[in-house]
């Protein structure tokens, strides 16, 4: 029986987004003295991308072999036109072969051919070739949450402009605050840190399964005692002792992403996914979820978290013979769309609600990765010290 508990499991992600999330932007340093590029090319971008705005019909992407995981990704980057706001200031890489290796160029290019508004599908191949480039191997199958840490990734580190980079990172960077305080005396340190993803586990630490969203979420910021073989050194105690670990919420950005952790490493052998019913909310306000203490934040940042769902990835099937699939509800026409590789249909509340998973149906379609989106925007976030 595997004693690994949800929320250990959690911690371990988070590490891991966070030292992806770490090792781009220490990458990203090396890579500053290339920063700047004529600006005669952003004009030039303009004029050639400056009308594609207009239309808004949703266009499909053909699957080039085990894509779908990919091609959901792009959908909701593309969909979001907070982030094609950014997208359409890139500077564009100046000679051909600096343009077939740049993710955010490659990606723009895929959009100003979807939203030229001539086909019902485009093919994502040029893309997958770029991304071959950073080992992002074509035709195998992706973790979505994975492959949406890389993307995000190498968008941030190839876009020159130190302004978009910032723009990226208030849309998409939640922040918190991590404390860790003995029990045995008042020693209490903090640490601020950032995420791309709420890693939200889908069982408690007795290994139940978890009923709604929200539940995940009380779970997640859940303080944990750490006890017996888990206690800490305490520098003021001068030993071991019981320490509380806790996490506070510090700010959410305009787009939110949430990691549902369905695929669960419980038993060590193999990967195996939790497909039992979990509800999410089409409203998400945080002030409801989270208790005062969960919280470090003033009024007019908590007065901001209130989110309306965007969009889903959905899985089917099991881990090794899966397909994803993206619902996303279209920003500028207020209606959802299933995005199931080439195949784009306007779909319903209702059966968006299928991602919600059955117990009885370990191969249907879950709800796997979900993005809010702040309902009233807010000015750009300043940040916290200490
Ligand atoms: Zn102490």
């Amino acid at each position: 029986m595997g004693q690994r508990s949800g929320r250990e499991e959690g911690s371990k992600k988070l590490e891991l987004a966070l030292s992806k999330t770490m090792e781009a932007e220490a990458k990203e340093q090396n890579n500053e003295e290339e920063a700047e590029e004529p600006k005669a090319k952003d004009q030039r971008l303009t004029s050639v991308f400056g009308v594609a705005d207009l239309k808004n019909e949703p266009v499909g992407l053909y699957n080039i072999g085990r894509s779908c995981c990919l091609n959901s990704l792009l959908q909701v980057f593309l969909m979001n036109t907070h982030f094609t706001g950014i997208l359409r200031r890139i500077t564009v890489p100046l000679r051909a072969a600096q343009k077939r290796k740049n993710v955010p160029y490659q990606m723009l290019l895929l959009l100003e051919e979807m939203q030229c508004g001539k086909r019902k599908a485009v093919s994502p191949i040029a893309f997958a070739c770029c991304l071959s480039v950073y080992r992002v191997k074509p035709f195998v199958q992706h973790d979505a949450a994975q492959l949406f840490l890389t993307l995000w990734n190498l968008t941030k580190k190839q876009m020159k402009k130190l302004e978009l980079v910032e723009e990226l990172s208030d849309l998409y960077i939640i922040c918190v605050q991590e404390h860790l305080a003995c029990q045995k005396c008042s020693f209490e340190t903090k640490r601020n840190s950032s995420m791309l993803t709420l890693p939200l586990p889908v069982l408690d630490s007795n290994s139940c399964m978890l009923k709604t969203l929200e539940d995940c979420l009380q779970s997640f910021f859940h303080p944990e005692e750490l006890t017996d073989h888990n206690m800490c050194f305490c520098e003021q105690c001068g030993r071991k002792t019981p320490f509380l670990q806790s996490m506070k919420l510090v700010h959410l950005p305009q787009t939110l992403t949430i990691h549902l952790q369905r695929f669960s490493f419980e038993k060590s052998a193999y990967i195996h996914k939790l497909s039992h019913h979990l509800p999410f909310p089409q409203n998400l306000d945080f002030r409801a979820v989270l208790t005062e203490n969960q919280c470090q934040a003033d009024d007019s940042e908590k007065a901001a978290w209130q989110y309306e769902l965007f969009a889903v990835v959905a899985h089917s099937g099991s881990i090794s013979c899966g397909h994803y699939c993206a619902y996303i509800r279209s920003l500028t026409e207020c209606k959802w769309y299933c995005f199931n590789d080439s195949e784009v249909c306007q779909v319903s509340w209702d059966d968006v609600k299928c991602t919600y998973g059955h117990s009885n149906l370990h191969w249907g379609e879950t709800a796997y990765l979900l993005f809010y989106m702040k309902k009233h925007p807010q000015l750009p976030y300043v940040g916290v010290s200490g």
